[in-house]
């Protein structure tokens, strides 16, 4: 009996298992490919996939003879979506200022899956995950996927909110003697020192970047966004501290004061930038900070909220900043200012994330733009430029497969027809 009549009878796993040099290499067909690096489309593409990154692009001249195929001839197919302000380890937000504590520490592992699945199938295949209520829910979660135990994105993770208490990143709104767990609190601070005292923990116990809550928040009660909550010393020992251990920081803020005094502290992006003047969008551009800018959900929030009740100071405090927000996009596109996909998913559902698009096209970006701040420019922050964000060779095999042309029609990225993680289908 020949190698070859061996093999052939043996069952399929037996075969991938006997041959894994040959189980490694696989290839996508692309009718057509967005080059998110130089901002062009390419037709009829092939890429090459060994051990989950790209090896090669070259133009399709038949299938070649040492690995499958997947055939995506039919689609534009685009580097995976990459999403900076996500809240997968956490409920949701609904209209109770208590629910956070209505939540173990087990259920909320378990929806946390049940989010990192709903985000990687609408094509998100890496996220920034900007904070959770019980401390480190987000590096369990990115543990999990990276061990392959749940499928989901890629995660950077944060561990915890730092705040002040009773600030934006607090669990508030109940009588003064109830007790919050402890690990909603990891990232309470109350001076400099403790500032860096925490930012060191939270290094410590495996995050990637630190999340600042700069200035009050839309969704939480006793706080105002216009406000600063953070001192210049405390935003200043954190970017210090972070730095020490590799890392970076980003800040929310709404506040016009708060965002630009987060920038003079040394942060790399901030979230929300809703009340942001003119002075501060200037101070981002000469200082080459990213703007994560969640211009959609303020009308998420003003329906469903509306609907189901959310607290009344929510709502306003959403109408205070929606289209301020707006505006203050139109003038960063204009300006070029880096601007980032960050979407706040959480405060609506996941897997909703792509809605954020068109609202991105509406307020000045061309969809091609959109479609760059979703990949390369996300890349860029996290500091993933190697790996994700783009396909050419040495990236992972991070792809997602639309029907029809997103750089004309940006609300095709709602509906993804496939998802390729790491050189695997998942969808
Ligand atoms: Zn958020």
């Amino acid at each position: 009996m020949s190698r070859l009549t061996r093999l052939l009878t043996l069952g399929a796993a037996a075969l991938a298992f006997a041959l894994p040099a040959h189980a490694a290499t696989s290839y996508v067909h692309a009718g057509r490919l967005v080059d998110t690096e130089k901002g062009t489309v390419l037709s009829d593409q092939l890429i090459k996939v060994v051990d989950g990154r790209v090896a090669a692009v070259t133009p399709w001249s038949g299938a070649p003879a040492d690995g499958p195929v997947t055939d995506w001839s039919a689609y534009m197919v685009i580097p995976g979506l990459i999403d900076m302000h996500t809240h997968l380890a956490d409920w949701g937000q609904t209209n109770n200022v208590a629910e956070p504590l209505l939540h173990s520490p087990q259920e909320i592992a378990y929806i946390g899956a049940r989010h990192a699945r709903e985000t990687l199938l609408a094509g998100f295949t890496s996220v920034h995950d900007v904070g959770c209520f019980r401390a480190f829910s987000d590096v369990a979660l990115r543990d999990a996927i990276n061990r392959g135990d749940v499928i989901g994105p890629r995660m950077a993770t944060v561990g915890a909110y730092i705040t002040v208490p009773g600030g934006g990143g607090e669990v508030t709104g109940f009588a003064p003697d109830v007790k919050v767990p402890d690990d909603m609190r990891v990232g309470v601070v109350t001076d400099a020192n403790d500032t860096r005292l925490k930012v060191n923990y939270l290094f410590q116990h495996g995050v990637d970047s630190i999340k600042l809550i700069a200035t009050g928040a839309v969704l939480a009660e006793g706080t105002e966004p216009g406000q600063q909550e953070l001192s210049n010393d405390e935003m200043h020992a954190a970017v210090v501290a972070a730095a020490e251990h590799g890392g970076w920081v980003t800040a929310h803020a709404h506040g016009a004061e708060g965002i630009k005094n987060a920038m003079r502290a040394g942060v790399r992006s901030i979230e929300h930038a809703s009340l942001i003047d003119d002075e501060g969008l200037a101070l981002a551009k000469k200082m080459g900070v990213f703007l994560d800018m969640d211009v959609y959900n303020g009308d998420y929030i003003e329906e469903v909220g509306t609907k189901e009740g959310w607290p009344a100071g929510y709502l306003r405090k959403n109408r205070e900043t929606t289209d301020a927000q707006r505006q203050a996009f139109a003038k960063a596109v204009k300006l070029g200012v880096k601007l980032t996909f960050g979407t706040d998913a959480g405060v609506y559902p996941h897997g909703l994330n792509a809605r954020q698009f068109k609202y991105m096209v509406r307020y000045g970006m061309t969809p091609m733009q959109a479609i760059q701040a979703a990949t390369v420019t996300s890349a860029e922050l996290l500091g993933w430029s190697k790996d994700v964000g783009a396909l050419s060779p040495g990236h992972y095999a991070d792809m997602i497969a639309v029907a029809g042309d997103a750089t004309k029609d940006v609300t095709l990225l709602e509906h993804v027809n496939g998802v390729i993680k790491g050189g695997a289908v998942v969808k």
